[in-house]
């Protein structure tokens, strides 16, 4: 194992939070070190289609060009970029110590997490195994591989309709799968899909089973009217799960504390966890607003925090300096 020097700011993701706070410390001269992550850097951004509602782009931007864009942004000022997984964390001391995928520590007085959230699952026996075989959460990433077949999209928010929107390039048809009979998505996403022709909605359904080819491929669904429990066959060569996230917090279980759902909790209007030290920001945090920019914005929040926080650490006496946390807590 080989140890690294103590930085100033450590932050974990690399979706719009985990950039914004990047790019901050980095223009604050902290040197901060970003870990994305070994398979997905840019998070959930990079497999969405166009973002029409991130200002600054009245045309619109492609998700993964934005992130790319925030990375090289937070690069231009120097921060520097690792795409790997931490594997494991101690934010309990005053140096805060967070090991990567080999096994190398890290060492900071400040991290940042911005860890996002991941897809969630219907929590179907066969789900995973169908995985890439039919089964997908990603219509930019997978869409191309059912052109002129009949496609299923599980949810009601704005990433179905978005999905489902897409898809429609390819797909013969596209039937919309929701519990309730009304979408939760925006007005303006459920119009677009509304008036799509190739789109169609099984409202008040659930998905009950996914029936398999001999090998192994997904071919189609039994459907479940949740009010009667009525079952009906349903010929689909592609399902598209889009029924929102969880956040990522299982690294930080035990040290930093969560919310009932699993979302970390800060002090708000701060981003300070329970840990001095220890920031968070952007869709790990956020279970209402889960937007890019208000991620960003948090980001932005952390990186000020985190400043904060090492300039108060600064100007203590050297006896005070990480005596006790709570004193050295200069956020307001
Ligand atoms: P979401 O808004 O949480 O919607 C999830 C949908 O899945 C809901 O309709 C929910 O049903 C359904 N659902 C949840 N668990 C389910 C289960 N086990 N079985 C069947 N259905 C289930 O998630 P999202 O659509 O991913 O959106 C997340 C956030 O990102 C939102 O704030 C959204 O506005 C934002 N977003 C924005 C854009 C954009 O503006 N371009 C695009 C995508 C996402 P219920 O309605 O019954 O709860």
């Amino acid at each position: 194992m080989s140890e690294s020097d103590v930085r100033e700011v450590i932050i974990i993701g690399s979706g719009p939070a985990g950039y914004t706070a990047a790019l901050y410390t980095a223009r604050a001269e902290l040197k901060p070190l970003l870990f994305g992550s070994a398979i997905f850097v840019g998070g959930s951004l990079t497999t969405t289609t166009e973002v029409e509602n991130f200002p600054g782009f009245p045309n619109g931007v492609d998700g993964p060009k934005l992130m790319e864009d925030m990375r090289a942004q937070a690069e231009k000022f120097g921060a520097e970029m690792i795409d790997d997984d931490i594997v494991s964390v101690d934010l309990t001391g005053d140096i805060k110590e967070l090991t990567d995928s080999e096994g190398t520590v890290h060492r900071a007085k400040t991290v940042i997490v911005a860890t996002g959230s991941q897809h969630r699952k219907l929590g179907l026996p066969n789900e995973d195994k169908l995985s890439g075989r039919g089964v997908s959460w990603c219509a930019t990433c997978d869409g191309f591989f059912f052109r002129d077949k009949d496609i299923v999209v599980v949810g009601g928010g704005d990433t179905a309709m978005e999905e489902a929107t897409f898809l429609t390039r390819f797909a013969r048809s596209v039937t919309v799968v929701h519990r309730r009979s009304t979408l939760r998505a925006s007005k303006a996403m459920q119009d677009r899909a509304f008036s799509n022709d190739k789109i169609s909605f099984a409202f008040d359904t659930e998905v009950a089973e996914l029936r398999e080819t001999e090998n192994g491929m997904l071919a189609g669904l039994v459907l479940r009217n949740v009010f009667t429990g009525e079952l009906r066959e349903h010929p689909a060569s592609g399902l598209f799960i889009a029924v929102g996230h969880d956040p990522r917090t299982e690294l930080f279980t035990g040290q930093l504390e969560l919310d009932s759902e699993g979302y970390l909790k800060t002090e708000a209007p701060s981003t300070r966890t329970n840990i001095p030290g220890v920031f968070g920001a952007g869709d790990v945090v956020d279970h209402t607003y889960r937007q890019a920019i208000t991620a960003a914005g948090s980001g932005c929040a952390a990186a000020l925090d985190a400043e904060r926080y090492l300039s108060a650490l600064a100007d203590a006496a050297p006896s005070e300096r990480f005596h006790d946390g709570a004193e050295l807590q200069p956020v307001a």
